[in-house]
This record gives structure tokens, sequence and C-alpha cells, in this order.
């Protein structure tokens, strides 16, 4: 028996377990500090009230002999694949129910849909970036080439003609500097891989940040997008379904490389290895996309936006570069005074008693800068914020 050596590539992530060591051994200085967390990307909202309803709902069907639910649609059932594809033709995107198929997650689905793909492809990833991305990149042993996000290009690379990729990953929002790519410049990804046959795994798991219009929620509003893409959707952000897990992916008929439909393929891989998503949660998924259900979600989503746009503010205030916030929850910061990742964490926690994310984290092209999450309490938003500027007055 051999192990998968290509295990032994991957990088230890120290990244989280250092933060709370950290965090730990400050508390435990000071106990009497209140340390504010602004690092982690989960969110704290309860769930809406209409999805706790059709959980209780469904969890009571299941008890009864008559409404029980065993096996489901490996991709979906039904209900929640047709609330999907509503969700998408109100902004005039058209998909075939069989384009869509239910997951636990987009965390899942973006590493399972290597399964579909060879190993002898060459990878794009931007740096900085969702560790995701690379790790399940490096568990297969594909070739990985990273393109530079930084404060030149607003952290929004864009395609080098010169660069030979196959598998381009694109996040928008982006994980973790918050930057949002327009039509114009997605649309130049998808001409790139139009071009080179590549495939674009497009994350739009912050598509429901996106407040100004004219920014692209889905790949698919973009010309030619179908036959070089696949896209991910999660309701872990959108809905607060971080611990209850459901997602969607879309596989477009038209996506064809020789001659074979990857939604076919992608079909069977999860027939095979995937069982669907419980039915309990299928249903509380399809009462976010009913109408009030996207009101009340869209109330949630408010509050993290409110929370963005006071530091936004107090980021303009102190004069500090920074991006996202306003189409996302993440806050991609500049450190002050040259500072470097690490050296600010350790300021912030020390001295200001706030928590945040070293940019280094997430790669060579994030040192120097910090992300913090609009995720958080109102009260601690805005504590934290004051704490901020008053300390860089
Ligand atoms: N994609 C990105 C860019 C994320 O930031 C996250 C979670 O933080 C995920 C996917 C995972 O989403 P899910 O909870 O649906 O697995």
């Amino acid at each position: 028996m051999k192990i998968n050596e290509n295990y032994r590539k991957l990088e230890e992530s120290y990244l989280f377990s250092t933060i709370a060591h950290k965090v730990a051994a400050f508390q435990e200085k000071n106990p009497n500090k209140k340390v504010i967390r602004m690092g982690i990307g989960d969110v704290t909202l309860p769930l809406c009230p209409v999805v706790v309803t059709a959980m209780r709902d469904a969890a009571a069907e299941m008890g009864r002999k008559e409404s029980f639910h065993g096996y489901g649609p490996e991709q979906g059932y039904p209900f929640l694949k047709e609330a999907v594809q509503h969700y998408y033709f109100s902004r005039n995107i058209q998909l075939n129910e069989h384009e869509i198929f239910i997951s636990d997650g987009a965390k899942s689905d973006v590493g399972n849909i290597l399964d579909i793909l060879s190993t002898d492809n060459t990878v794009l990833v931007p740096n900085p970036v969702y560790p995701v991305y690379v790790d399940t990149n490096i568990m297969a042993g594909r070739k990985i080439l990273y393109m530079d996000a930084n404060r030149d290009n607003g952290f929004l690379p864009l395609p080098d003609e010169k660069v030979e990729a196959d598998i381009i990953y694109l996040c928008s929002p982006n994980n973790p500097t918050g930057a949002v790519y327009n039509k114009e410049q997605l649309q130049q990804w998808v001409d790139y891989a139009l071009s080179k046959k590549a495939l674009i795994l497009f994350d739009a798991a912050y598509e429901a940040f996106i407040k100004d219009s004219t920014l692209p929620r889905s790949i698919f509003e973009l010309e030619g997008a179908k036959r070089c893409a696949i896209e991910f959707c999660s309701l872990s952000k959108t809905a607060g379904f971080t611990g209850t897990r459901c997602g969607y992916t879309v596989v477009p008929e038209a996506l064809e490389f020789d001659g074979v439909k990857l939604n076919g393929l992608w079909l069977r891989r999860q027939t095979t290895k995937f069982n669907g998503v419980p039915y309990v949660i299928q249903r509380a998924a399809a009462a976010v996309f009913s109408e009030e259900g996207q009101r009340q979600v869209k109330e949630n989503l408010q509050y993290y936006a409110d929370n963005a746009k006071i530091m936004t503010d107090a980021m303009k205030g102190a004069g500090l570069w920074f991006t996202g916030g306003e189409n996302s929850p993440y806050i991609w910061m500049q450190c002050p005074n040259g500072m470097g990742s690490w050296e600010f964490f350790d300021l912030l926690l020390n001295e200001l008693n706030v928590v945040g994310t070293p940019g280094e984290g997430f790669g060579e092209n994030g040192k120097g800068y910090f992300r913090l999450t609009a995720f958080g309490d109102r009260r601690d938003t805005i504590e934290a914020m004051d704490r901020l500027t008053g300390y860089l007055k």
C-alpha cells in the first residue's frame, strides 16, 4: 500500500492555529480585556424564520410514514433545482434544470470537480487566494501557476495571453480581497478561456453581497461563458447556511471538451460518489428562494453590508488603502505605516484587542495586507473601528 505522495507536498497551514494561539495567550494574560474578533469568515446571524419553519415542517414529514423520504435524487430534488433555476431566471440567465446540481456546499464541489479533469492540466490561480483551490490541486499533483493580484491591478488580475493554462480559478466577490470584477474584465477572462480552450471554475459564493447592479453576479451573464465555465454557489454566506450546508453548482450543457460534455461527466461522478443533500436541508434551502425568504435573507445581508460600510468609512477616514467592503463582506486593507501583516496583527491584538487575518496567510502577495470581515456584531464592529481610527489619529 502506498499513500498519495502528493499529500506530502501540502504546506502545513499554521494561519488559523497561530492566530488562535496568539489570541488565547493574550486572553490568558489579560482576562479583563474584551477582544473583538473580525478574522474568521463565518456568519453570526441566525437562520431566517422561514428557513427554520421549513426545516421543522420537513422534519415532521420525515416522521410520518406517508411523507417519509429515503434516498433522493443525487443531483437534488426538483423543487430546489426549480427554485435555483428561477433565481437565475430573475437575473436573466436561462438554465435547464439538469444544468443545476445541488450540493452540501461550495467547498466540496470546488474540490470534487477535479475528479472529472485530468491531472495533466495546468492550473491558474490568483495570489492571494482562497487556499482550497491550491491545496486540492496539490493533492492531485497538478501544476499550478500563480497570477499576481496586487495594489496596481486592484487585486483583480486580468488574463495574460502568454500564459498557457487549462483550468482557471476566479472568485468574485473575492475571498480574501473583497474585490469584484466588472463585466468588461470578466468578459476578458471568458474570451481568454475560449481562445485557450480552457475551463473557468467560477466561485460565486459571495454573489448575494453585490449591490451595484452593473457588476456581474454570475459568470453566465457574460457572452460565451456557458462554453467555458462552471459556477459554484452556496447558501453559506447568502443565508447563514455555514452550519446547515447547502450549495449548488451549474455545469452548462454547452460545456464540451474533446467531444465530451462535462455535464454528463459530473452527473456520473455525483451519482457514483454522492447520495445527495438531506431532504430537510433541501426544503430549508428552497425556503431561501421563496419571496418571503428572499426578503428575510436580504435583511441579514443588509446588516453585514451596514457593518462593512462602517468599516470602509473608518478606513477612508484614516487614509488607509483597501479593497472590498462595498459589494463584499471582506475588507482587504494595506497595513498602515509599511507594517508587515503579522506585525500589524500583533499591534491590533495587543494594543487594540482586535483580531483580523494576516494577508500573507493567503499567499505571498498578501504580505503587508490584512483581512477584516463584516460578519460580526454591530456594536463590536463600531467599537473595533473606533479603536483603530483612534489609534491611527
Ligand atoms: N468559496 C469561497 C471563496 C469561500 O470563501 C468559502 C467559505 O468561506 C467557500 C467557497 C465554502 O463555502 P461552503 O460553506 O458552501 O462550503
